[in-house]
């Protein structure tokens, strides 16, 4: 049987929050799109909202679509906002820091609902003005 250190346990933790805190990251960019304009949030798929091109897979990494992109709809060019970018970056180190701070516990799906629902409030507030 093969023990992990602590040291292995905080790295594992760390990085289950990074796949995580992208994943929910982008869910809350999708969230502060569309609520403010009462559009459902379940669908339909997301898309341009310049082109209206349905986004494939390789368009909806976190962070990283958007920067392999250069920050524009890799279709018909128009720029997208640096919001994408910071908060998916936001959410991910805020999850990441609840991994390591709580590890695998209870309390960590309140939490992760806690950053999600403050961070997609903030936004939506900041843009609102
Ligand atoms: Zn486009």
């Amino acid at each position: 049987m093969i023990e992990l250190s602590t040291h292995d346990t905080t790295w594992f933790l760390v990085l289950t929050g990074l796949i995580v805190g992208l994943t929910l990251g982008s869910f809350t960019t999708m969230l502060t799109y569309r609520l403010p304009r009462r559009q459902s949030i379940v669908s339909p798929p997301s898309s341009c909202p310049h082109c209206n091109m349905r986004l494939k897979v390789r368009d909806l990494v976190p962070v990283f679509s958007w920067l392999f992109a250069g920050g524009k709809c890799r279709y018909c060019h128009t720029p997208i906002g640096a919001r994408y970018l910071l908060i998916e970056l936001a959410v991910a180190l805020s999850v990441m820091a609840a991994f390591w701070g709580l590890g695998f516990s209870l309390l960590l799906i309140p939490a992760l609902l806690t950053i999600l629902f403050v961070i997609a409030y903030l936004t939506i507030l900041i843009e609102k003005k």
